[in-house]
């Protein structure tokens, strides 16, 4: 049974990660079962909801959330595409609840849809989320096609290099994604050190962070505003690229024009 029917405020964040995965497609972000996407939808969840039984056995974590009690989450599945996602988010994830003790989880609906391997940190940030009160609730995982490409230069490696250079591209950039982009050097994907230098750099106060010639990760209130975040970001790579392939490096905005943007709109940082 489709348990979304009888849930229309749950059904509609879960159509966000659908809407949001066919733009990943689209967009060239998704190739194969690349990216991402986990939502907390804790809130949504009623007695009734409670009460429904686990499709699956008990699974290990593999560390303890204390955060994540009583919590659930829509997840992608294992080695499902985005575009299987974006015409059917419930073929292709699922919905689970954390179990007590903060270590273990089980599948509740629709279908025994095994989560993403990478549950482990995405649940990790969710927990980070919580601990310090934030109202972010999305996280999302994708690989920009010209973001990933700047960080094959060291220049661009650099402690906000990359993030000086997209704001000054054009001024929306700095307004829409207003802690910039962190930076983590090269680590093994699905490693507990990626996921431990990504909510390290989280908590300098970025919302997105890139993986060294690999791809971001963003955390938002919803998942679409978290694509938001990453697309903007990647726009301001494509203006840049676009100047170099006209023969030119961008002269950017002004140090004076950012900081005149910063007040007016009462940005961060
Ligand atoms: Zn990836």
């Amino acid at each position: 049974m489709h348990i979304l029917i009888q849930y229309p405020a749950l059904q509609a964040e879960i159509d966000k990660v659908a809407e949001v995965a066919g733009y990943l497609w689209q967009k060239g972000w998704a190739e194969r079962n690349g990216g991402n996407i986990t939502i907390n939808v804790t809130d949504y969840i009623d007695d009734a909801l409670r009460a429904l039984p686990a499709l699956t056995e008990p699974r290990p974590i593999g560390k303890v959330l204390p955060h994540l009690a009583g919590c659930w989450f829509y997840c992608k599945g294992t080695g499902r595409r985005m575009r299987d996602l974006a015409r059917d988010p419930m073929a292709n994830g699922s919905i689970i609840r954390i179990l007590p003790g903060c270590d273990s989880y089980e599948i509740v609906a629709d279908a025994p849809v095994d989560p993403t391997s990478e549950l482990p940190s995405h649940l990790a940030v969710h927990d980070y989320l919580l601990a310090k009160g934030s109202p972010y609730r999305a996280s999302l995982h994708t690989h920009p096609i010209e973001l990933v490409a700047l960080t094959h230069s060291r220049k661009w490696m650099e402690k906000d290099a990359a993030t000086k250079m997209l704001w000054s591209m054009i001024p929306e950039t700095r307004a829409f994604c207003p802690r910039g982009l962190g930076i983590v050097p090269y680590l093994m994907p699905s490693s507990v050190q990626l996921a431990e230098a990504t909510i390290r750099t989280l908590n300098e106060d970025y919302d997105v962070v890139m993986w060294e010639k690999h791809g971001v990760f963003a955390v938002d209130t919803d998942i679409l505003n978290a694509f938001d975040q990453v697309d903007v970001l990647n726009k301001a790579a494509q203006i840049y690229i676009a100047a170099r392939n006209m023969g030119f490096e961008p002269e950017g905005m002004t140090e004076a024009q950012m900081r005149d943007l910063s007040q007016a709109f009462g940005l961060p940082k």
